[in-house]
């Protein structure tokens, strides 16, 4: 048992016998049990694990009303002998607590943060899929639960962890707008924090986009639009001339676990990397005089999407095929194969439990 002396109330009628991991989608199923733990009086209480269900919340309930609320994305696997695997869980325990403090909400013990979700696997753990290219998607997150009207900082949260089988995500090569009008994060705004808010405003940019025929938005600088900033909800990269380049972290950018993984491994691999500030003149050159060879989101969910069309001004620009793209398609392969332990763990990042 762990430091936090986690209650578990476990499901009275299990359905696990009914569980078909076969045909699984993406967060759409939610496992039997859920994690939750309450800041009241300064501290973090009754950490507990107990069925998947509703809960009442007030209607003055200050997280509805201004946007309190954060979260997180990772994924858990099982090995070949039944191990559950975590891929640098520390990452995200630390940004919780950094998208915490943006949002003037409550620090929550990164130790606490990393007991909930593998106790929370242990309990559901024949939950976790084992059909190839699945995963257990896991969701922590963590919301205002004052209930008052007026506008300040709440003085009570809750912590919850919620658990998705998730199926493979087949991600098909993407054709991608580059956003001149609409705007994800502004320079000193939220834009670094994973919060509920920066989603909800882009919604309606990426429907429009969907309208006119893209699958994704590449967000630009909100002050000028000409520096490329991220791709949807996923970090963007390229190579250019054998370089890898992405945008450096700015308070826009998310800094996805991903990003971080995949440029210390391209730096183990010897590879050239730079974070300088891209320019989408700069990059629309770049695709023009075929210096650019690749181009792709990284995030969680997909590990690596790649994009095969970047619009610009109402100009398509072809992207070269992605059987000739050797480094993303690298990048993918060890990365998925690490986080499912296939292949040596050389970077250290594997947290593996029974
Ligand atoms: C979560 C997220 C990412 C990707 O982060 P990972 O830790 O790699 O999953 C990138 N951009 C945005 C806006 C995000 O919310």
């Amino acid at each position: 048992m762990g430091k936090y002396d986690i209650r578990i109330e476990r499901v009275k009628n299990s359905k696990i016998d009914e569980f078909d991991s076969s045909n699984l989608k993406f967060g759409k199923m939610l496992s039997e049990h859920m994690f939750v733990a309450d800041y009241t009086d300064g501290k973090w209480q009754d950490a507990r694990i107990i069925p998947y269900g509703n809960f009442e919340i007030s209607p003055a309930n200050s997280a509805i009303h201004y946007g309190q609320s954060i979260f997180e994305g990772m994924k858990a696997f099982k090995n070949d002998r039944g191990e559950i695997l975590l891929f640098r869980p520390d990452m995200n325990a630390a940004r919780f607590n950094r998208s915490a403090e943006r949002m003037c909400m409550a620090q929550l013990p990164e130790d606490l943060f990393i007991e909930a979700i593998q106790e929370l696997l242990r309990v559901d753990k024949n939950w976790i899929p084992d059909a190839p290219g699945s995963s257990m998607y896991i969701r922590p997150f963590m919301f205002a639960t004052d209930s008052a009207l007026g506008v300040k900082p709440s003085e009570t949260y809750r912590f919850m962890v919620i658990n998705s089988p998730s199926g493979p995500y087949y991600a098909e090569p993407v054709r991608v707008k580059i956003e001149t009008d609409y705007t994800r994060a502004a320079s000193g705004g939220t834009g670094a924090a994973k919060t509920a808010g920066n989603y909800a405003a882009s919604l309606f940019p990426a429907q429009k986009a969907k309208q006119d025929g893209f699958d994704q938005i590449i967000w630009t600088d909100g002050a000028t639009h000409t520096f490329i900033e991220e791709a949807g909800t996923m970090n963007i990269m390229f190579v250019i001339d054998g370089v890898l380049r992405t945008c450096p972290l700015t308070s826009t950018i998310l800094p996805g676990v991903t990003r971080d993984s995949v440029l210390k491994y391209a730096a183990h691999k010897g590879m050239e990397i730079n974070e300088a500030p891209i320019k989408v003149d700069e990059l629309i050159a770049a695709i023009e005089n075929k210096s650019l060879t690749e181009a792709f989101g990284v995030g969680t969910a997909v590990t690596v999407s790649h994009i095969k069309e970047i619009s610009y001004k109402g100009k398509n620009h072809n992207l070269p095929p992605i059987e000739s793209r050797p480094v993303a398609n690298d990048i993918h392969n060890f990365l998925e194969k690490v986080k499912r332990g296939q292949i040596e763990d050389e970077l250290g990042w594997i947290t593996k439990f029974q």
